[in-house]
């Protein structure tokens, strides 16, 4: 790790933790981060030499794996004639077709360049079109970090202690409710509460920024339920779901139709993109058409765009590869649940479709609470035994894991004898 750690003293002379973005410091695992040089499929190499299996997969983006041929096909054509113009490009436009296709609750997209753009911009518009002022948000739910948004959150906000972010005035979270996920009860009490006052409630159908939790199905359909009822927007925020659990999303596998979508990720296959959408109703409210302002001078990047186009039209092409890729996180779930009983250690394994998390915890976790009662100590040794067997895991316990189409029956096997002598080793 030489090389890694020269550069890492560098980083941080320069670049406010060495890093930009919190968990890349792999501070919670206690470890000096490892530099990358390259990937290819599922394979990252860092600056020392060494090979990696990687299940991070830039947090979501790559499920075809690093550097994919299929994503990256006529990318220099685009590039030569241009990176951006301030103009529409025509690739805009089929983006948008192949996403509202998909998503058929996303009558109408505006490209954005990050998941915290997607949801701040569409929470923007449903308080414009509700006229209303409160959110209504979950504990342990990432939305990224606007300001509104950075309240009882997850993902790094969670891992560093700080899920109320300082430097976020009062005044501007006061209208920011929260409540728990998977609760009915309080999500009742909530609206019971703040009656005709709710302009929105943002959820992650499928928690991934406190680890993979697996919604209720009951939860989900009494979101839907009582934000109809109260003429409150429903806003999923599939920034990771979308286009992972399933091509058209959770939406599509709980068969719940939400007023407005958030995507990313996936859809700038590994550039920078989010997206936001909705029903034509609601959409019409932005600018140029309504007075709800929101603008990018890189949104809808034709680079970007391109990327996300050819992404999704294989998936589209290929929807096979979401059992396939369910089929091997359910290898590594069973046999990582198979060894956690073998090694006798407290943990248990969530997984959702091709998300898991290996949660240092008793018993099951189906909640916040539960989450964060997890041994994040204990987490930080199974990551860096894992990292020492050449198995690159989220560095942090409240994420998820993430498998592509490029991960072999090999990496599998290679990760799960790890699985086995790492939790051998950290009981000891
Ligand atoms: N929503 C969800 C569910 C996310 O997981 C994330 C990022 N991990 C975001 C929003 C924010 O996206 P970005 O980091 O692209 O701003």
């Amino acid at each position: 790790m030489n090389r890694s750690i020269e550069i890492f003293e560098e980083a941080q002379k320069v670049i406010p933790g060495g890093v930009n973005s919190p968990v890349r410091a792999f501070k919670s695992v206690g470890m000096s981060p490892i530099f990358v040089q390259r990937a290819k499929g599922s394979k990252v190499f860092d600056v020392d030499g060494n090979v990696y299996v990687d299940y991070i997969g830039s947090w979501g983006p790559l499920i075809l794996g690093h550097a994919s041929d299929i994503v990256s096909e006529g990318i220099m054509a685009f590039i030569n004639n241009g990176t951006s113009y301030g103009l529409p490009t025509e690739i805009e436009v089929d983006i948008a077709k192949l996403i509202s296709e998909a998503y058929p609750s996303m009558e109408m997209v505006r490209m954005v360049n990050s998941g915290t753009e997607a949801t701040m911009s569409a929470l923007r518009v449903a308080r414009g079109y509700t006229n209303r002022n409160k959110i209504l948000k979950f504990e342990g739910c990432y939305h990224g970090h606007s300001d509104s948004l950075l309240v009882k959150s997850g993902s790094g906000t969670l891992t560093y202690g700080i899920p109320t972010s300082a430097g976020v005035p009062q005044k501007v979270v006061e209208d920011t409710l929260v409540s728990e996920f998977n609760n009915i009860e309080k999500l009742e009490e909530v609206f019971n509460n703040n009656k005709g006052e709710i302009a929105a409630v943002i959820v992650e159908p499928v928690p991934g920024n406190m680890g993979v939790i697996a919604p209720k199905v009951e939860f989900l359909e009494a979101l839907r339920r009582i934000t109809k009822e109260e003429g409150t927007l429903l806003i999923f925020d599939e920034v990771i779901t979308g286009f992972r659990m399933a091509y058209g999303g959770a939406q599509e596998v709980y068969n719940i139709e939400p007023d407005m979508t958030c995507l990313g990720k996936i859809i700038g296959g590994g550039l920078p993109v989010g997206a936001y959408g909705g029903k034509k109703e609601i959409m019409e409210m932005i600018a140029p058409l309504g007075n709800v302002y929101q603008a990018g001078t890189l949104s809808g990047n034709p680079i970007a765009v391109k990327m996300g186009y050819n992404t999704l039209t294989y998936l589209k092409e290929n929807k096979e590869i979401y059992q396939q890729l369910e089929d091997k996180a359910i290898v590594l779930e069973k046999a990582f649940q198979e060894n956690i009983k073998a090694v006798g250690i407290n943990a248990t394994v969530n997984r959702v479709k091709s998300m898991l998390t290996v949660f240092f915890s008793d018993g099951i976790v189906d909640s916040y609470e539960k989450a964060s009662q997890s041994d994040t100590t204990l987490y930080g040794k199974y990551f860096k035994g894992m990292l020492e067997e050449g198995i690159l895991l989220p560095p942090a316990q409240f994420e998820g894991m993430f498998l592509s189409t490029a991960h072999s029956d090999d990496d599998l096997e290679k990760t799960i004898l790890a699985n086995k002598k790492v939790l051998e080793n950290i009981i000891r």
